[in-house]
């Protein structure tokens, strides 16, 4: 791209935008009285193409007589502008018409002119691939594939990680040893010299203030590039060498008529991969940034951007790589950001829209008599939470649109009581209702739970038997039946992966034929083999285990059944209608009453003996403890190591007398059950775990938590683990034993001390860890986020307010000032469709 061409691009994007001086930030005259030598020189340049001499002093002085680098257009009125510009257009088409070199070396400019009627064309450029840039050969284009830029458009997209700062100018004779500073001079001698042992290059660059040395190391090859008399600019920290200030290896440009972008000023810095250098990324961004920001059109409505202040795209993109100042940088990443977040929530609210409009339900009736019953038989009452949330759902139920919805709440706050309502009364609508848990241990929880509640109202009949043969007591088993709940007998079923393939056979033979009303079960429900009669309500708990997948596969299991998905990891309400965006959302933010807060203490790893005293003396009183291994996040082979050593330890040297169980991620699934199992029936006084201690399950009689290495632990991790115990009329306890304690962790972990609010603690989390822990938005099949971050609550909330507002004013975005963002918004959803 050449001074000429950008020059005709800048004209071309002000007179688009109607002579309003916008074209480029800090006005035209500004960026004229900068490029004008630059303009100029290329102007020479293009005049050895002219194919008639005679033009040339004609051309020149056209130029010149334009006096561009004096230009005011600023200060005009808007028909002064047109006749300027119409001025300076005259000249350009003179120059072009001499020269040969038309519109097939100079696609940027004549794909506009097609843009002329507005539509695709302009992306074209765009959507070229990289190598159109000059420099950019299948090699180096490879090496970018690796940065996932492979476009131009994706280079416009590179973000710097950050800048340095070479704004600092100083004389050379005031430039202080250590600091990051830029000087600009003259080279008096440059040669290769011997650096250490190493071959380099050595020059001595000087202005009026004084002389400095400045040497680079391993490069020999810069000693050519460094003419005598040659101005430079030098960007670098100040060192020291036997007492005289040197530069060592710093950034350096040769300062010719072109903006500086590796010294001088905020310099980016990008990402890089190997093979991939820093001066030539910058270059090609840089030449990337001139010759095509004009073709980027700003999707954002400029009732949006005026409203949120924004930048427009252009200039937000500019001053993202080669910022003026640190607040222009910050402007243009939050302008960037705010698309993210911005296309993300239209995204969301489209998705939210159709998954409503496009599934049509099953109305169930509500008889409120099944839920006295069931009310009934509780040995509790609901607490008001519970009773908001249920009534949510019941409404829900009622539609003849699909449920789907997201009921957060804390440990223990009571989310399967109301679940299993929902179930029953999709039940009693003569619907299947299916609970999917992630664990065997937490399935066979809930279905135990289930079959108590009913049995306290209804009778249970002699089950039909899966298991062949003898030796199973009836009633026990997988399958249970109960009348007087319904007019007919209910029926619920445990299906896991454990079963044998008969039974399982079997259990699939009654879902299919319609003869169980209620199936609780791990992943096994969603395999293929299962087949429901008439699957009325999905309900899935601790949805953060299972993805998006496993979700839909289950709600595929039916005819657009209702979804009800539990979690207990609670996130930030904006943050959770933005990640589960296409899910309504109740929340129980209430604890059962009576449920004591368990009471945590961090304690200094000398202290450990006392806890085991501790533990000792909680087991012989009947309790049971959980020991949790520390987290070693590299190998889960090296965490069980550690784990079973730990467990080998504590089962010969602190507790002989007691009985241990070890749980680890890397025993088989059957065996990890097993251990679960003998721990839930009490004969297991301890369980040394690692992290993999199963969520949502629920041992009474467990009373103390200590966790080893618990700085390793997120908090909301620690707070799950922390809910394990402490589950009945006892106290609880959890003992924090952390194996360095930095200050910062003393911190985090004195926040569990205090905080017994999940949320809270959640919060806390999300700002210090961040949300990639929290939830892989890889697998909830969001578009990515390059600037914007989703735990700033701030931005997601006005993105989010945005994006209302603008759906509702269109919300199939048919308007056609609304088609940029229409399509922007398809690229950035891969999955489109909704937009079609
Ligand atoms: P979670 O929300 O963690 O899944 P659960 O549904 O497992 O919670 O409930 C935890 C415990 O609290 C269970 O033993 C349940 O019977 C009990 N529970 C639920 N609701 C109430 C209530 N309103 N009052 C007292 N106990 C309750
Ligand atoms: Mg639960």
């Amino acid at each position: 791209m050449t001074g000429i061409d950008s020059l005709r691009n800048v004209l071309e994007l002000e007179r688009q935008k109607g002579y309003t001086d916008k074209a480029v930030i800090g006005g035209l005259d500004k960026y004229l009285h900068k490029q004008a030598g630059q303009i100029r020189q290329s102007l020479v340049l293009s005049l050895n193409e002219v194919k008639t001499k005679e033009l040339i002093p004609q051309l020149l002085n056209g130029f010149d007589e334009l006096n561009i680098a004096k230009s005011n257009y600023g200060s005009y009125g808007v028909d002064e502008r047109k006749r300027w510009m119409t001025n300076v257009f005259g000249w350009l088409n003179k120059l072009e018409k001499t020269t040969k070199t038309n519109s097939s070396q100079q696609p940027v400019v004549s794909s506009w002119k097609a843009e002329a009627e507005p539509g695709q064309k302009r992306r074209e450029d765009l959507d070229s691939p990289i190598t159109v840039i000059k420099g950019i050969t299948p090699n180096v284009a490879n090496k970018f594939a690796k940065l996932n830029v492979r476009t131009v458009g994706d280079l416009l997209y590179l973000f710097p990680r950050r800048y340095v700062d070479y704004s600092r100018r100083k004389p050379i004779s005031e430039l202080i040893e250590g600091e990051e500073q830029t000087i600009i001079g003259m080279i008096w001698q440059a040669r290769v010299a011997t650096l250490g042992n190493r071959k380099g290059t050595e020059a001595i660059v000087g202005d009026k203030t004084g002389n400095i040395r400045v040497v680079w190391f391993n490069q020999p090859y810069l000693a050519k590039s460094f003419r005598t008399n040659a101005r430079i600019v030098i960007s670098g920290t100040v060192g020291l060498f036997k007492g005289h200030k040197v530069f060592e290896s710093p950034e350096w440009e040769l300062l010719k008529a072109k903006e500086l972008i590796h010294t001088g000023r905020l310099v980016p810095v990008y990402p890089l991969t190997q093979g991939l250098y820093p001066r030539q990324v910058r270059k090609w961004t840089k030449e990337t940034v001139d010759g095509y920001i004009w073709q980027l059109s700003d999707f954002l409505p400029s009732e949006i951007k005026t409203h949120c202040q924004l930048l427009d795209l252009p200039d937000a993109i500019t001053q993202v790589h080669y910022p003026d100042d640190l607040t222009m940088a910050e402007r243009a990443r939050g302008r960037l950001a705010f698309d993210e977040l911005f296309l993300l929530q239209l995204g969301v609210l489209a998705r939210k829209r159709d998954w409503k409009e496009g599934q049509p339900g099953n109305a169930f009736h509500i008889d409120q008599e099944v839920i006295g019953r069931f009310l009934q038989c509780l040995p509790f009452t609901l607490t008001q939470a519970q009773e908001r949330v249920l009534q949510e759902i019941l409404t829900d139920l009622k539609q003849a649109k699909a449920m789907s919805r997201l009921l957060q709440g804390e440990v223990g706050s009571g989310k399967t009581v109301i679940a299993t309502l929902a179930i029953l009364i999709a039940a009693a609508n003569g619907y299947q209702g299916a609970l999917m848990a992630p664990t065997e241990v937490l399935a066979e929880q809930h279905y135990t739970n289930i079959c108590g509640y009913l049995s306290q109202v209804g009778t249970q009949e002699p089950s039909p038997r899966l298991r062949s043969g003898q030796g199973s007591e009836p009633g026990e088993g997988t399958i249970r039946c109960y009348t007087g709940f319904l007019s007919r007998p209910l029926t619920i079923a445990l299906l896991i992966g454990s079963l044998s393939s008969s039974e399982k056979e079997r259990l699939h033979d009654r879902i299919k034929e319609g003869k169980v009303d209620i199936i609780v079960g791990t992943h096994a429900l969603i395999q293929k083999e299962v087949e429901f009669k008439k699957l009325g309500l999905a309900v899935i708990d601790e949805q953060h285990r299972f993805g998006v997948l496993q979700r839909s596969a289950l709600r595929q299991k039916g005819f657009n059944p209702h979804v009800l998905v539990m979690t207990a990891t609670p996130i930030p309400r904006t943050m959770a209608l933005t990640l589960y965006g296409d899910l309504d959302l109740s929340v129980i933010d209430e604890l059962p009453p009576g449920r004591q807060v368990v009471k945590t203490k961090c304690l200094e790893p000398q202290y450990r003996e006392k806890a085991y005293t501790f533990l000792h003396r909680q087991v012989s009183n009947g309790r049971q403890a959980f020991i949790i291994c520390p987290l070693i996040e590299e190998s889960e082979i090296l965490e069980a190591k550690a784990a079973t050593t730990e467990y080998e330890r504590l089962s010969r040297e602190i507790f002989p007398d007691l009985k241990l169980g070890l749980l680890h991620g890397q025993m088989p699934g059957n065996e990890k059950e097993e251990v679960m199992r003998h721990f839930r029936a009490g004969e297991l006084d301890i369980l040394v775990s690692t992290s993999v201690v199963e969520v949502g399950i629920d041992v009474p009689r467990a009373s103390v938590m200590m966790i080893e290495g618990a700085e390793r632990f997120g908090l909301s991790q620690l707070h799950q683990f922390r809910g394990r115990v402490g589950r009945d009329k006892e106290q609880g306890y959890c003992l924090l034993i952390p194996e360095k304690l930095s200050p910062e962790a003393r911190e985090r972990l004195r926040l569990m001390e205090k905080v017994h609010d999940g949320f809270a603690l959640a919060e806390k989390d999300l700002e210090i860890r961040g949300p990639g822990e929290f939830f892989g938005t890889h697998q909830s099949g969001l578009p990515d986020l390059k600037l914007a971050k989703l735990t700033d609550l701030h931005s997601l909330e006005l993105a989010r307010q945005e994006a209302i507002t603008l759906f509702q004013s269109d919300p199939n975005l048919k308007k056609a000032e609304h088609q940029p963002l229409r399509q922007q918004l398809s690229r950035v959803w891969a999955g489109g469709a909704e937009w079609s």
